[in-house]
């Protein structure tokens, strides 16, 4: 089944596909996914798509809340608290015995400020309030809280890491400003402009409605806010090209199933969504080089024993995600996968 609804506006008009295994069919889609309203606008054969694009929608959220409930206790014994790529030096081989992994992890949230331009006390200082959109275990959120002597939110789709989290947050005498709770990204229980720092660290690659994704993160930007999303990609289309080479799409569908991902979508489509929005400093950057070291190195540390019992131990879904990380490393090295940073400003 194939359905193309309107689009709003050429902005919104961003083609993502669902991807086949949460339950519809291959279907390409002109506008934003979940908005269920929809129906009651579009033509009977619309309608028909459209729910099932609410029930794929569901059954996604439903698959990645269950897909942290269970891995996340493994990343946390083998990885520590932050469940995002290192940022590496490019070229640099980083071998197993180096403690240099979570060290790299940090380095990714510190050249991911800087980039957005958070770069010295006096920016530091605007942070009060940030919101980290698909915290995981909230490594970002107290590391982001004590950094900047801020409150900090974390929203997962996942009860157990929001559990996780807010246990982590106690132990290091943080829960009076750092909380975290279950609340879907795409529809945040805040008030327009509350954050002055709103941070996406490799969850926006989760979300099947990128428009409605960062219009969220748009409205609760406070005035003067900094928007950072670092996410998974697909590489740039070139001009005149409709989309990816039939096998470059095959390796990203791959990975979608285990990861619990829809659709992908590039760097290039993000800023054009930013740019819907009016906002200032828009930037991005591939980071790709930079993370290279990253699969490898988590391969080798579950190829260890104690890796290989805990994944055992995990259960299904971790040993999926494990024999999928082959096709991370593929994708980065034809370039089809990239990895992205796209920040921006509210304007006052
Ligand atoms: N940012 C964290 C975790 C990244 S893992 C870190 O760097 O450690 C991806 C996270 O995105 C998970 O916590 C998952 O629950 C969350 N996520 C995915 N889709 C979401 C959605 N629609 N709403 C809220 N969180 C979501």
């Amino acid at each position: 089944m194939e359905a193309t609804l309107a689009a709003p506006s050429s902005l919104t008009s961003l083609p993502f596909r669902t991807n086949s295994s949460f339950g519809s069919p291959s279907l390409l889609f002109r506008s934003p996914l979940s908005s269920v309203s929809m129906t009651t606008t579009t033509t009977a054969r619309g309608n028909v798509a459209v729910a099932a694009v609410a029930t794929s929608t569901e059954a996604l959220r439903k698959g990645i809340a269950e897909f942290y409930n269970e891995t996340s206790g493994l990343w946390e014994d083998i990885w520590g608290d932050h469940m995002h790529h290192g940022f590496y030096d490019p070229d640099s081989s980083v071998q197993l015995s180096d403690s240099g992994h979570r060290e790299a992890q940090i380095r990714m949230i510190e050249e991911s400020l800087r980039f957005a331009g958070v770069t010295d006390e006096e920016e530091e200082k605007k942070i009060k309030k940030v919101v980290d959109v698909g915290c995981g275990i909230g490594g970002s959120s107290r590391y982001l809280a004590s950094k900047f002597g801020a409150e900090c939110i974390g929203i997962t789709l996942s009860p157990v890491q929001a559990k996780r989290a807010n246990d982590l947050a106690a132990a290091q005498s943080l829960s009076h400003r750092v909380s975290f709770q279950v609340a879907d990204a795409l529809d945040q229980p805040f008030e327009d402009g509350k954050f002055d720092l709103v941070w996406s660290m490799e969850s926006g690659e989760h979300m099947p409605d990128k428009d409605k994704f960062v219009k969220e993160l748009v409205r609760v930007a406070a005035p003067g806010g900094r928007i950072i999303i670092v996410t998974w990609c697909h590489r740039n289309l070139s001009a005149g090209e409709k989309a990816l080479q039939p096998w470059e799409q095959n390796i990203l569908d791959k990975i979608c199933k285990t990861f619990y991902l829809p659709a992908w979508c590039s760097t290039d489509d993000y800023v054009k969504l930013l740019q819907s929005h009016s906002l200032q400093d828009i930037k991005c950057a591939d980071w790709s080089e930079n993370v290279a070291p990253f699969w490898p190195a988590v391969i080798r540390t579950a190829l260890t024993w104690n890796g290989l019992v805990s994944l055992l131990r995990s259960g299904m879904k971790s040993i999926k995600g494990a024999l999928t990380m082959p096709l991370m490393i593929e994708g980065y090295k034809k370039g089809v996968i990239k990895f992205g940073i796209i920040t921006c400003q509210k304007p006052l």
